[in-house]
């Protein structure tokens, strides 16, 4: 008889970031949990040297240090950041073309019929961004970065909430989108640290066709999207713009080259990308 490592054995070598050496095949009971046991250990300690370094040193999660980086490169490129509202009204999602009969729909976390967590920043920089062209001039660059919601089946790569940097620009001139939404991706990722990103082609359900910033093994790092576009007319906007959307536990995870989401995002299991149950 030939045992393998369990599956808690392998949930809790994983949420140590422990990948056991191939074949972790073994001849008796006794001989796995003597490895485990030993994997384990190094695992804690491992993780408790990241956690000490986070306590003694460098005090800041990556995802804040992050999100402080981006938000100073935008706003040394003249973007200003706005801050919206987490729960909006369902109506904003009717806006959005966000309807019963829509996919993205059935991931939202609806609070009492008329309002619900956001699935994205895009209705509050909508509305914001309505009521400050009326008083400023084009173009107009601003950012939100923050909480979104939805409801995603478990996985690697997709988290119940995660933290969205949405950046949009009013007024980009027509001819100059394309090659405006390649210079600020380049400059978020830049900010970011992260190299090797490519574009590619996606039809999004909200936004229609558009355009990705992925890894080169295909993890979707940022979506973009321009206008004029079917959905300013119900938002009043009638100027020409570009926007991109990341996701900032997905830029950690590609940077830190980690196999999973969860240690990047808010949470109480792990901190700073190291597990927090450490006995
Ligand atoms: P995917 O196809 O990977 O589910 P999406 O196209 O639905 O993503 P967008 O609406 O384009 O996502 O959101 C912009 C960015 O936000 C994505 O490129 C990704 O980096 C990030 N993102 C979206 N959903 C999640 C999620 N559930 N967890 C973590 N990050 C997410
Ligand atoms: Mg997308």
């Amino acid at each position: 008889m030939s045992y393998s490592f369990s599956a808690a054995q392998m949930n809790r070598l994983s949420e140590l970031a422990v990948t056991p050496l191939e074949p972790a095949i073994f001849e008796t009971a006794e001989a796995r949990q003597r490895m485990f046991s030993q994997l384990e250990k190094e695992g804690v300690k491992k993780n408790r040297r990241a956690l000490t370094r986070l306590i003694e040193t460098t005090h800041k999660p990556a995802l804040c240090t992050l999100s402080e980086n981006l938000a100073r490169a935008l706003c040394a490129q003249g973007f200003t950041q706005v801050t919206t509202p987490t729960i909006i009204s369902s109506k904003a999602l009717k806006k959005m073309t966000i309807t019963p009969q829509s996919p993205l729909y059935k991931q939202v976390f609806h609070l009492d019929g008329k309002t619900c967590l956001r699935p994205m920043l895009a209705p509050g920089l909508y509305e914001v961004s309505q009521r400050l062209l009326n008083s400023q001039k084009q173009p107009l660059g601003i950012f939100e970065i923050g909480s979104c919601f939805r409801k995603e089946s478990e996985g690697n790569t997709h988290l119940k909430e995660f933290t969205m940097l949405n950046v949009v620009e009013w007024g980009t001139p027509m001819e100059s989108r394309l090659d405006r939404l390649k210079t600020l991706g380049a400059l978020v990722l830049d900010a970011a640290e992260i190299p090797g990103y490519c574009f590619k082609e996606d039809h999004s359900v909200v936004y229609g066709e558009g355009l990705d910033l992925v890894s080169p093994d295909g993890l979707e790092l940022a979506s973009t999207s321009m206008g004029p576009h079917p959905l300013d007319d119900a938002l009043k906007i009638t100027c020409t713009w570009v926007g991109i959307g990341f996701g900032l536990e997905r830029l950690l995870m590609f940077r830190e080259k980690t196999s999973g989401i969860h240690r990047h995002s808010k949470s109480t299991t792990f901190l700073d990308g190291a597990c927090l149950k450490l006995k």
